[in-house]
C-alpha cells in the first residue's frame, strides 16, 4: 500500500465495500459515495434539471503519493 493514498469503506448509500481515493471521492458525513451511486444521484439530478455533481476522474482511483 505505500506510495498510494486510498481507503476501502462501505458506500454510503449501498454499502457496498469499493476503494477509493479520500482527497477526491464525494462523501457525506466522512462516509464515501460509490461511482455508482454518483451516477444514479446524477441520473436523477439531470431528470429535476438541476445540476450534476462533480464527480473527479481519480475519485475511484489510487493516488500516488
Ligand atoms: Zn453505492
Amino acid at each position: 500500500m505505500s506510495g498510494y493514498m486510498m481507503v476501502i469503506a462501505p458506500c454510503l448509500a449501498c454499502r457496498r465495500t469499493f476503494a477509493s481515493n479520500p482527497t477526491y471521492v464525494p462523501s457525506l458525513n466522512n462516509q464515501p459515495v460509490c461511482r455508482n451511486c454518483m451516477e444514479l444521484a446524477n441520473e436523477k439530478r439531470k431528470e429535476k434539471g438541476m445540476e450534476p455533481h462533480f464527480i473527479h476522474p481519480l475519485a475511484y482511483e489510487p493516488e500516488e503519493a
